[in-house]
């Protein structure tokens, strides 16, 4: 048996990760959210600890990155690369098309920032 964790997704604020985790849960995978707390209580400190780590025991991580696949693959931490330079340090962040919307959840698009040319990218729309 398989205890360990494994992180599949990192997100700037806890916000976006509960918006996957609802989802993985309704299929029957549990979830922890490493610093979830932590950023909550100081959203600022995210980038220094490198956001909310969206984790799935190892064992489920192949049914967990499918059930994300079919959502977006740009969600999974390793299916995205900075457009620019490859790289795969990035940060990720939920961006909203107005600030009425920002209360709704599914009328985001998540948006990558590269950490080492800060190149910004877009994913493709969530939902
Ligand atoms: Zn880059």
């Amino acid at each position: 048996m398989e205890d360990s964790l494994t992180t599949i997704a990192v997100f700037q604020y806890s916000s976006e990760a509960l918006i996957i985790k609802g989802k993985l849960e309704s299929e029957n995978i549990r979830v922890f959210l490493a610093d979830e707390y932590t950023v909550d209580t100081d959203p600022l400190v995210s980038n220094a600890i490198g956001g909310v780590k969206l984790q799935v025991n190892t064992a489920q991580v192949e049914k967990a990155k499918s059930i994300i696949k079919s959502i977006d693959a740009s969600l999974l931490k390793e299916e995205v690369v900075c457009v620019k330079c490859k790289s795969t340090n990035f940060k990720m962040r939920l961006v909203f098309k107005n600030f009425i919307l920002k209360l709704i959840p599914l009328n985001g698009q998540f948006e990558y920032r590269c950490l080492d040319c800060n190149t910004n990218f877009k994913a493709k729309e969530l939902l």
